[in-house]
């Protein structure tokens, strides 16, 4: 089975997606997905061609992820990258076509002019139906090949330890897997409207959010991006029964509320919080101003998305925890491979058919994230006698900053591309709206400020990556043993700066 074939749960003329453009029936979802998909045959894409796109949430990219996962492999790029971020991503996925807003992106356009990559415009046309135009094809017209299971429906990056982003190729079976997984954790029906606030280039949003909500003929509304201002009023019009997000949305909503319970959220079911942790004290001031229950789950891109989540009532939520694994089996492993009891710490390793087969083309990830069988996550944590997993840390290498993860090895290596930069440390730091920030340490060869050096990042690191602050010192704290240890940087830097 295919995703595309998720658009034949519904009920024919039950609304599948509610956008800017209006809304759009199953029926028309499908037809419109297979049109689509017959224009990228004809162009020349056929299967195992990566069909990357850039698009910010909306119809355009649900159809076109629809539409390039059913003819070859979907790979959805952050729409605010860089050039040199979009260069980075185009070559390292091989893409053979870029699909793009008509007549925007003049950073994507301009890291795809090698003439390599077909660029594919995107628009609406007056029926409120997606169009691609590209100028130009690759080879002959194909006809769509069968699928299986197995074929890449999705290719996705993660931030790695190494400044290199790791590639994830995520199977047909990996993403249906998960999206049944959350429609089941939820009790999802035909009858739930999801608001979907968040980015559809990143696993939450597309598998959680949209893709659990085809799985059982339900409705996902679409606003271009979240917005604090008109998110209840997007509630109560378009009634949505449940929302996932970030912990940081979840702030940013419940500061604005002010310990009135908005109208709207009485329709509310549940309101799902993944990506990132959600403080105990925080879910419960949510709970209470948005009389609601809170279900704190914990994904991945490495599994589809979800692996664990706290039930809906009656069953029990524990604030603090991230719930048992949902049809996922979850492990704590210690550093040689060993299952650790109850109660202990280690690294929280999974198994189920949502998990990825290992990383594209990077032998050395995949021989230390898997052994025997299990998928080692990179984070710490321990499942109690009940099977409910806390998160205690993470042994690899990110800073997760409101849910998007950063390598700090890649701001390192920006950073050292400064002329007076002779070293560079980057690092994570508590930050009150985002749960983490990230902040550098460097020592200079040559006279620089701080300002610049910031603005240097910002020429090719999305906003999101860069800097706010960054230290100049006159040398990177190490450890008795001369390494630099990102902590402790951190940790000497908050000292010094008490
Ligand atoms: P991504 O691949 O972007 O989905 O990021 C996955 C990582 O996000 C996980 O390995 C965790 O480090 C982190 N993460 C996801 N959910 C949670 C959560 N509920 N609490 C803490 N960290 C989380």
């Amino acid at each position: 089975m295919m995703i595309r074939s998720l658009l034949d749960n519904g009920e024919r003329k039950h609304p599948a997606v509610d956008t800017l453009n209006g809304t759009m029936t199953y029926q028309e979802l499908a037809d419109q997905v297979d049109k689509l998909a017959a224009y990228l045959t004809e162009i020349g894409l056929d299967r195992g061609d990566r069909i990357a796109m850039a698009l910010p949430n909306g119809l355009e990219v649900i159809a076109s992820f629809l539409a390039a996962s059913t003819v070859g492999t979907a790979a959805p790029l952050n729409p605010s990258y860089t050039r040199d971020e979009f260069k980075f991503y185009l070559e390292d996925t091989s893409a053979r076509a870029l699909i793009l807003p008509k007549d925007t992106s003049e950073e994507a356009r301009a890291a795809a002019t090698d003439g390599k990559i077909l660029i594919i415009d995107a628009s609406i046309d007056g029926d409120g139906r997606v169009r691609f135009n590209s100028s130009g094809r690759l080879n002959g017209a194909a006809a769509i090949a069968a699928t299986s299971n197995d074929d890449i429906a999705l290719i996705l990056h993660t931030s790695g330890t190494t400044s290199r982003p790791k590639r994830v190729p995520l199977s047909h079976a990996n993403v249906l897997t998960s999206a049944r997984n959350v429609a089941n954790t939820y009790q999802l029906t035909g009858q739930d409207i999801s608001l979907c606030v968040m980015p559809l280039f990143h696993v939450h949003g597309l598998v959680a959010s949209t893709l659990a909500t085809f799985a059982t003929g339900g409705t996902v509304v679409v606003p271009p991006k979240f917005n604090p201002l008109s998110f209840w009023s997007t509630v109560r019009e378009q009634r949505a029964s449940w929302y996932s997000a970030v912990p940081t949305i979840h702030q940013v909503l419940l500061s604005r509320a002010k310990g009135t319970r908005p109208a709207g959220a009485e329709q509310l079911r549940f309101i799902r919080s993944c990506s990132a942790a959600l403080a105990p004290q925080v879910m419960s001031d949510l709970e209470s101003t948005f009389g609601a229950p809170v279900l704190e789950a914990y994904g991945m891109t490495e599994a589809a998305h979800q692996m664990a989540s706290n039930p809906l009532p009656p069953l029990e939520r524990k604030p603090g925890s991230v719930g048992p694994g949902t049809a996922v089996e979850i492990a704590i492993l210690d550093e040689k491979g060993n299952l650790l009891p109850p109660g202990t710490v280690g690294e929280v390793s999974i198994k189920g058919a949502n998990v990825f087969s290992g990383y594209e083309g990077n032998a050395e990830a995949n021989a230390e994230s898997f052994s025997n069988g299990w998928f080692r996550t990179g984070d710490q944590g321990t499942l109690d006698d009940k099977g409910y997993l806390t998160l205690v840390g993470r042994l690899k290498e990110l800073i997760n900053r409101g849910g998007e993860k950063i390598s700090p090895r890649e701001i390192d290596e920006a950073l050292l591309r400064h002329p007076s930069v002779a070293e560079a440390c980057c690092f994570g730091i508590p930050d009150r709206v985002y749960g983490e920030g990230v902040a550098a340490a460097v020592v200079l060869k040559e006279e620089a400020t701080e300002k610049e050096l910031i603005a240097h990042c910002r020429a090719s690191l999305s906003d999101f990556k860069c800097p706010t602050r960054i230290y100049i010192l006159e040398s990177i704290p190490r450890t008795a043993t001369g390494k630099i240890q990102r902590r402790n940087v951190a940790a000497a830097i908050a000292g010094a700066n008490k």
